[in-house]
């Protein structure tokens, strides 16, 4: 009987792997030489843990692997190839890019754009648009912004954070123009197919846990930053309900220092 193929195209859910070789050379060697995608040169990536996602940092830029994958996607998915650095792309392409975060690499290097605008959340004290020690305050769920203002939005593990992540998606799709994109990361379960709800908010805007409080590192907040949702496959469905179509990226690049099983990024394309 023939032998069916088909399922090496399955790429949900994307079970656990061992190591690849690239991998188990640089956890060994605690190195290994790229070509960056960020700054565009021959580097190389330190590693001194095994989560890769939030390491294997370029020793030129600064880059870790989370903000290369983020960038892969942006160059790629929107130069169809053609430009593969975001050094190239900040300076060669015209769009209006609102970045969700007014710090690290990412934001380098895309405030070398004309139209740039970026944000943090600095508390419920502040409007949407406001200006709080020279950076602009948003609160994802209540943009300031005008209907199709941008082209692209990123957020790199941001909307975890979010009470009501669905609201802020709304939010982005209002002011994304039709065809633009959010290019993103969330924690994501890759076995799994409903969202997990830890937290959420009541009518009264109160805080209510449903799993142990689970807190990130921010570097604007000492004590943390609280986890919402760890998401699944469910959000696919509800981007899809909003007028999203999501690309799932699972990406593996050893060349840019993109390793590790779960380089994974989600394009939502407004389409509707
Ligand atoms: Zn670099």
């Amino acid at each position: 009987m023939k032998k069916n193929n088909l399922v090496d195209n399955v790429k949900y859910p994307i079970y656990a792997r061992p190591l690849t070789l690239a991998e188990k050379l640089a956890t060994t060697l605690k190195l290994l030489p790229i070509k960056c995608n960020i700054c565009g040169s021959l580097s190389v990536i330190s590693i001194t843990t095994d989560n890769f996602r939030e390491n294997c940092i370029c020793r030129r830029c600064h880059s870790f692997n989370r903000q290369r994958q983020i960038a892969f996607v942006l160059c790629n998915g929107i130069t169809n190839g053609s430009i593969g650095t975001l050094n190239e792309f900040v300076n060669k392409v015209g769009l209006s890019v609102y970045n969700t975060e007014a710090g690290g690499v990412l934001h380098n290097y895309l405030s070398q754009m004309n139209d740039y605008v970026c944000s943090e959340y600095f508390g419920d004290q502040y409007k949407g648009g406001e200006f709080v020690d020279g950076k602009m305050h948003q609160d994802l769920m209540f943009l300031s912004f005008e209907n199709a203002r941008f082209d692209v939005v990123i957020s790199t593990d941001v909307f975890e954070h979010v009470a009501d992540p669905y609201i802020a998606h709304k939010e982005v799709h209002r002011v994304l123009r039709m065809g633009g994109r959010h290019i993103f990361t969330v924690p994501f379960y890759q076995t799994d197919f409903l969202d997990e709800k830890r937290a959420s908010l009541d009518n009264e805007g109160k805080l209510v846990f449903h799993k142990e409080p689970l807190y990130h590192v921010d570097p604007l907040r000492s004590d943390g930053v609280l986890v919402f949702n760890i998401f699944s496959i469910e959000m696919l469905g509800k981007l899809a309900h909003l007028g999203f179509r999501t690309n799932m990226y699972h990406l593996y690049n050893p060349i840019n220092g993109i390793l590790g099983p779960n380089g994974v990024v989600f394009e939502a394309i407004k389409e509707r």
